[in-house]
């Protein structure tokens, strides 16, 4: 008989309900869950085909169903594993992380985790870095995603907490998306968009990206600006905004501080000069400032093109200064809102999953909030050492500092940018375990002991969307092979530490076996660590979540969430005022040369996620892109003889990869264009020191934003020569 279970999509950030149909031990069916506010029964074709991507056979031939160990594993990488019991993985990983730990003390080891966690999971691995072990190195695949919209969020508002929610894409006047792709990448998000702007001819849409993806199809105006000039952009949007008279004066003098400074800085920036450092049009940048200033309500929607970049932090508080001087925040239709990438890195962010964060939205660098999170764990303190980012973490394990790493729910062998010094980094360890529902990661190669991990369908937790919605993820079937959840491995690791050290009562008492300890402990230990917070969730508890997904904040005896935040115009900063940050231009970290002429920028396809570990066993996702390529303009192709499907070198300091050339009036002359989800199978190529590589992250550069530590991987510069004569 047929089974129903609501759960969650585990793609993307739009958090799409789905329900799940089961037969027995078998998923037979995943359609869209026509009560969840994200997505109201739509789920776009990564969500629909989650039942195949989730079926016996695949299972079988994709999924780490066994602990592994690999015994020779320096001396031969990529050496068979073989497997062992749960007993000796864990004993074998607690012991070594424990030698290592009291040879070099603690910050010797690295947790590397994944925004595709669930809450829980992503709360004990913090507890159990930054609890038991005593380092902050403890870091995520969200640094790669959204550190930047948490920096800009903070720096200017106070609180990295998204202040709107999908409902006003309805009640915008003005729609600027700005660096992001939503027609690919938040595909049911885009739908509501095209609603509106069919229900609302007033609306109008500003879409800006070097890349003229399917989202321009919707714009009334397509700004095509250079890669990374988005702070001259919208410093130079402000630039006419100022000079029309068209700012919200009262507002600025109310509730925000900081202007001043930012208004001496943007008198530089001259339509003329904006227009020449962006390469648009002057009335383009004119017409923008007007639609964003003088609608009723404007909208700002951004992701990767924003965060992904040496200035991210500085492109997202530019862009939420526009919205403070034009009080285009705090009202149905208004406001800036950052899109998360993953289905959780919202969710991370609350835990305190990043290096510099901690429980609750608190950060690590403030000795109160470290005293907080140390009473409410019940140990002395948390360290005040600054844990290392993503880039740092990999970085300090090239260069010997880091000696262990756990890699958690992430492929970084695929997805971190400047790929030779990741193998570097994970053949120079002395220790790496992988935890992973997937044999097929090619991170799996590189691992000392594999944890096979249960995924989708078969976990329970919670997941936070980008609108602040939290929802429930919840079992359909069995966990498969000897496969275990991610926060029970944790636990544990985190016991058998502690046995060692001699630790008489338990940091991590929550247990698979007993339900009154099971993962709804873990929920709500984290609700209790947001009391007072900005984020306070200690209202929700699992049974009104069973009911329907809620938005935070959600305080003890609320029966719903905050659909919009700062509308009474007071914000979480000392002074109850939001501040302006006097942001200024910087081009790329790596402009283009003459060896090096062209902008490489990097994205996602419409139907793969990630590094296809689920996507890419599914024949039909392939319909629409079925291989990988470089896309070029064509006068750029026709200028190097270059052919529809010639093979080509493409080439950065850093590697080279041979791929196929693609001709698209997308990509602008001098730009170039790569898929981020093609690994080994599909993409190889080599370093420049001649060690094989894979994917586009052979190329990118790990150049990265100094206030969130993001990665700059939507622009390196390559140059594109002919491989061979078709
Ligand atoms: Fe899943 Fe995102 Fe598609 Fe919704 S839009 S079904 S969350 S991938």
């Amino acid at each position: 008989m047929s089974k129903q279970t609501r759960s969650t999509c585990p793609y993307c950030g739009v958090g799409c309900g789905v329900i799940i149909s089961t037969e027995g031990a078998q998923i037979t069916g995943v359609r869209g869950d026509p009560d969840h506010p994200a997505n109201y029964g739509r789920l776009c074709t990564k969500g629909s085909t989650l039942a195949l991507t989730a079926s016996a056979a695949i299972t079988e031939q994709t999924r780490l169903l066994q602990p592994m160990q690999r015994l020779n594993r320096k001396s031969e990488p990529k050496a068979t594993a073989s497997a062992v019991s749960w007993n000796h993985a864990m004993d074998f990983a607690a012991s070594g992380f424990s030698k290592i730990i009291a040879e070099h003390g603690p910050d010797a080891v690295g947790f590397y985790i994944s925004g595709q966690l669930l809450t829980e999971d992503y709360y004990v691995f913090n507890k159990l870095a930054k609890g038991l072990l005593g380092t902050n190195n403890v870091d995520t695949n969200s640094r790669l995603c959204m550190s930047s919209a948490v920096a800009g969020y903070k720096q200017t508002l106070g609180a990295d907490a998204p202040p709107t929610c999908y409902d006003d894409v309805k009640h915008a006047e003005c729609i600027f998306i700005v660096g992001s792709n939503t027609a690919y990448a938040h595909p049911v998000l885009f739908r509501r968009i095209e609603d509106a702007k069919a229900a609302n001819p007033q609306l109008k849409i500003i879409f800006c990206d070097p890349r003229r993806t399917d989202t321009a199809e919707i714009a009334d105006l397509y700004l095509p600006i250079q890669p990374g000039t988005d702070v001259s952009l919208f410093n130079g949007m402000l630039h006419i905004m100022l000079w029309e008279g068209w700012l919200d004066n009262a507002y600025i003098r109310n509730h925000t501080t900081g202007f001043e400074a930012l208004k001496a800085t943007v008198r530089d920036y001259t339509p003329e000069l904006v227009a020449e450092t962006c390469g648009i049009k002057k009335d383009d940048l004119m017409l923008a400032a007007k639609m964003f200033a003088t609608s009723s309500a404007t909208l700002s929607l951004y992701c990767q093109g924003l965060n992904q970049s040496s200035s991210g932090t500085a492109k997202n508080a530019a862009l939420i200064n526009l919205h403070l001087a034009t009080a285009q925040i705090g009202k149905p239709g208004a406001g800036p809102f950052s899109l998360t990438g993953q289905p959780n890195a919202m969710g991370g962010r609350e835990v305190g999953g990043l290096a510099n964060l901690i429980s609750g939205h608190r950060d690590m660098a403030n000795p109160e909030h470290r005293a907080e999170v140390a009473a409410l764990w019940g140990v002395d303190s948390v360290p005040d050492k600054p844990g290392k980012s993503a880039v740092e973490m990999f970085q300090a394990a090239a260069d010997g500092e880091i000696k262990a790493l756990w890699i958690a729910c992430t492929n970084p062998v695929q997805s971190m940018p400047d790929q030779a010094t990741v193998r570097r980094a994970l053949e120079r360890a002395e220790l790496v375990v992988v935890q992973e529902a997937f044999a097929t990661a090619a991170t799996c190669d590189w691992a000392d002991i594999l944890l096979p991990a249960t995924t989708w369908g078969e976990k329970t937790g919670t997941v936070t969307n980008s609108e602040r919605r939290i929802s429930r993820v919840r079992s359909a079937v069995a966990a498969p092979g000897q496969t275990r959840h991610d926060w029970a491995i944790v636990v544990d690791f985190a016991q058998r530490i502690e046995a060692k050290t001699g630790r008489e009562k338990t940091l991590f008492p929550y247990s698979v076996i007993k339900p009154e300890l099971g993962v709804e402990t873990i929920w709500n230990e984290h609700r209790e660590s947001t009391r007072g917070r900005d984020l306070d969730i200690t209202g929700m508890s699992y049974a009104m979540l069973e009911a329907s997904p809620q938005q935070w904040p959600l305080t003890e005896g609320q029966s719903t969430g905050k659909a919009r935040l700062y509308e009474d115009a007071v914000f979480p900063t000392p002074d109850g005022k939001a501040r302006f940050v006097n942001t200024v231009y910087k081009p790329v970290a790596e402009p283009r040369e003459s060896r090096f002429p062209f902008s490489l920028t990097t994205g996602r396809l419409r139907d793969q996620w990630h590094g296809m570990t689920r996507t890419g066993t599914l024949g039909r996702l392939f319909g629409h892109v079925a291989e990988p390529s470089v896309q070029m303009n064509p006068q750029d192709m026709a200028r190097r003889l270059l052919v529809e499907g010639a093979l080509v070198h493409v080439t950065s300091k850093r590697g080279s990869i041979v791929v196929p050339v693609q001709a698209s009036n997308e990509i602008a002359p001098s730009q170039a264009f790569i898929a981020m989800h093609w690994g080994e199978e599909y993409l190889s190529g080599l370093s420049a020191a001649g060690t094989p590589l894979a994917g586009v992250n052979a190329l990118t550069t790990s150049a990265y934003c100094p206030s969130s530590k993001q990665p700059e991987l939507k622009h390196a510069t390559v140059k594109i020569i002919q491989a061979e004569m078709p």
